[in-house]
């Protein structure tokens, strides 16, 4: 019976690799066509027809659906291997490292690309760092975070949340990864709404988790398809991500679509994983997820963008206990804690409030300005509800989204390519307004005179 398993192994093995060079061919194909490469459809149809068969036969249908989400997922990073390097998507943090180079060689650069506002943290959160050092706060502290920033976290989110239900993260971002990691296995899905910041992508990817894409277009206003959404779901679907305020289009969700997302969430018993971070940015009305009392939700939040906090990596996540006794075991392993003075930093933010008001504010009259600006170029847009971003589509005629970025990055402007939010944007590009206004004006001068 060993040499058995050993001989059905070897024959797994050969197929496998058979079907990975099918991939490839397929891969180049859709190159030379410069067709997408992640295809929904065909899943869909490959998913359905293979979990039948594992039903017929008897297998795990769980496990079956695992192991074809590895092998769906190598297939697409296979076949996105197969493109040429000046195609496949940048991202804006791509554009980013691209744009700090020139600047390191002399160039002058207005960065309309990244989401790091240019306006100070509050003058408390100085005083707090000083007072940090002095008060002997620069050793490790609780895994989940200083007692004081959870209490304070729990108290501004309200809902009766406890500090319990509170992890102290490095960043929105590593929120994101530790839920990952602490919730998901390998071959797990998780469906995540496009166009999206690309980190909920990437990190599934890295944990082995597969991410079914549901598309939202501008003609919809960007309102994901609930009967799609309800559709994805499989019996390996694990998680269903959402971000409102959007990065990048500024949408804030009805709170009908929000309730049906959340019911679809507890019929399935699905994590729901809610990226907040701009939730400071709400120019309309805007409900956290953490009103709907679902057990298993995921709020994930930040210093970052509210407070204008980027580089002091302070984030944070809300669950229920036993989601954040997992959240903390992963981030044990991975880092300890947050650095102390950093928490302290948070703390004193929170406590001065007011500073969030007037950023919103500010980020609000900039991204009026940007819009009115687009309007005048006849960009076809949705003004944003939210968070710092207008995500124009290119008008027809002009280049790809690629090359104008790279373009108007020659002549000192970086804006993200719409396509490192989703392989189907790449008629599209992000500005962001995370500039005083005379540098969003000389910026949306330069892009005028590119596009006209
Ligand atoms: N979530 C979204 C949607 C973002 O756009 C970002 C950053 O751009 C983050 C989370 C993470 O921010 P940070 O890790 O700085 O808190």
């Amino acid at each position: 019976m060993r040499s058995e398993i050993l001989q059905l192994t070897e024959k797994i093995i050969f197929q496998v690799n058979e079907r990975m060079q099918i991939s490839r061919q397929i891969g180049k194909i859709k190159n030379e066509l410069n067709m997408e490469v992640a295809d929904e459809k065909v899943e869909q149809d490959i998913r359905k027809s293979i979990l039948k068969l594992s039903k017929q036969i008897g297998m795990d249908t769980k496990f079956c659906g695992r192991l074809l989400n590895t092998l769906l997922t190598e297939s697409v990073r296979l076949q996105q291997n197969q493109n040429s390097p000046e195609l496949s998507p940048q991202t804006h943090l791509g554009i980013f490292m691209k744009a700090k180079q020139l600047e390191a060689a002399g160039k002058k650069i207005i960065h309309m690309e990244v989401g790091e506002p240019d306006y100070p943290p509050p003058k408390s959160v100085k005083k707090a760092l000083i007072t940090a050092y002095d008060n002997g706060h620069y050793h490790y502290t609780e895994t989940k975070g200083i007692p004081k920033l959870c209490q304070a976290i729990a108290k501004k989110v309200g809902n009766s949340i406890t500090e319990d239900q509170v992890i102290v993260t490095l960043g929105g971002r590593f929120a994101v990864f530790s839920a990952f990691a602490s919730l998901l296995k390998p071959g797990d899905e998780v469906i995540s709404i496009e166009p999206a910041w690309p980190a909920y992508k990437e990190c599934a990817e890295f944990i082995g988790a597969k991410t079914n894409i549901l598309k939202t277009t501008l003609e919809q206003r960007w309102n994901p398809d609930i009967k799609n959404l309800q559709d994805m779901i499989n019996g390996t679907t694990k998680m269903i991500i959402i971000n409102y305020p959007n990065n990048p289009t500024g949408k804030i969700l009805g709170e009908k679509n929000l309730e049906e997302i959340v019911a679809l969430a507890r019929e399935n018993d699905l994590f729901l994983l809610s990226d907040e971070v701009y939730s400071h940015y709400a120019f309309s009305h805007f409900k956290s997820i953490a009103e709907y009392n679902y057990e298993k939700s995921i709020v994930v939040s930040s210093f970052s963008k509210s407070y204008a906090m980027t580089g002091f990596r302070v984030g944070y996540g809300i669950a229920n206990k036993s989601i954040i006794a997992k959240m903390v075991k992963f981030q044990a392993t991975a880092l300890t804690c947050v650095a102390e003075p950093m928490q302290y930093s948070a703390l004193a933010a929170l406590e001065a409030n007011s500073n969030s008001i007037q950023n919103k504010r500010i980020m609000k009259r900039r991204l009026d300005l940007i819009c009115k600006r687009l309007r005048n170029m006849s960009f076809t847009f949705v003004e944003p509800d939210g968070a710092m971003y207008v995500y124009p589509r290119l008008k027809k005629g002009v280049d790809s989204d690629i090359s104008l970025v790279e373009k108007l990055l020659d002549l000192g402007i970086a804006l993200a390519p719409g396509s490192g939010f989703g392989e189907s944007y790449r008629g599209f590009i992000r500005i962001s307004a995370c500039q005083p206004a005379y540098l969003l004006e000389k910026g949306l001068d330069v892009l005028e005179l590119a596009v006209s």
